[in-house]
């Protein structure tokens, strides 16, 4: 059995850069990540070894220092991180960081913000606390009745779809004179995607690996099984035998918060199953 892994997969560097961020501040001393840095329980259970541990609040912070996450926090979380002495270990993206910027940037110039993204996101609900009173939107008919003369900026949940960014770029245009549009929608989902797209083709068999939670994983699963047989798994425990009987390529993908080690025990698993010639 040959097995072939997509070209792109795994963590993306916004996510890579929080894990290495945390595994640098853990020399022995309890740290805490604000929410589970990714969603990925293997991942989590990986972190606690290393004395790092998921405080849900910032009340439940017991460490002297707290991560943030790679989608970043509300504004007001993190003063009250501030106000009580805990030392911020700031692993927002760098492309997250910049959509906040551009929230306060377009609030403070008296633009009306329109945010394209889901409203109880954690990236969105940080965005949003950078522009008080802008609206979090997805399709046209969202768009509120402001005069047309009404300044609007438009930007976006980095994790949005591309062409949905696009018709409401339209959209506003056609609506308002006065029009700034930011397109803040980063690709690492996209490659993905169209990675795992194209080996789902090429193979008899995919398997997704990732948290059953991760909303990224998820779609993976349900984009390779419209093209082949396909399992979701979290974790090589989950492998069964009977899923590669007969089976002569198998595909490997994974989510954005997918760790590489969940990734190579997968891989050693199948092949301890059979004896493939590994290719990428
Ligand atoms: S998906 Fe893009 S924006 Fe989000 S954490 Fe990864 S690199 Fe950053």
């Amino acid at each position: 059995m040959e097995i072939k892994i997509a070209k792109e997969l795994g963590f993306c560097f916004g996510v890579k850069r929080a894990a290495d961020m945390t595994l640098a501040e853990v020399n022995g001393e309890v740290i805490n990540t604000l929410g589970p840095l990714i969603h990925n329980p293997e991942f989590t259970k990986f972190l606690e070894t290393r004395n790092a541990y998921v405080a849900d609040t910032v009340g439940d912070i017991k460490g002297k220092k707290v991560v943030i996450r790679a989608h970043g926090i509300p504004k007001e979380t993190e003063q009250e991180i501030q106000e009580n002495n805990i030392e911020i270990i700031d692993a927002t993206c760098p492309y997250v960081k910049r959509v906040q910027q551009l929230a306060e940037k377009y609030y403070n110039k008296g633009y009306s913000v329109f945010i394209l993204g889901e409203k109880d996101h954690p990236e969105v609900i940080g965005i949003e606390s950078y522009a008080p009173n802008s609206i979090v939107l997805k399709y046209e008919h969202d768009i509120p009745d402001l005069p047309p003369e009404s300044k609007v900026a438009l930007i976006s949940q980095t994790t949005q779809k591309f062409k949905t960014f696009d018709s409401l770029a339209c959209a506003l245009k056609k609506r308002f004179k006065n029009v700034a549009i930011t397109n803040t929608i980063c690709d690492a989902t996209e490659k993905r995607q169209k990675a795992a797209m194209k080996l789902a083709k090429e193979v008899e068999i995919m398997i997704v690996i990732g948290g059953k939670n991760s909303s990224n994983t998820t779609k993976l699963k349900e984009i390779c099984g419209q093209i082949v047989k396909t399992h979701h798994i979290e974790t090589e425990k989950e492998l069964k035998k009977e899923w590669l009987k007969d089976i002569k390529t198998v595909g490997i993908t994974a989510g954005a918060s997918t760790p590489d080690f969940s990734i190579e025990k997968v891989v050693e698993k199948i092949k301890s199953i059979n004896t493939p010639a590994l290719t990428a």
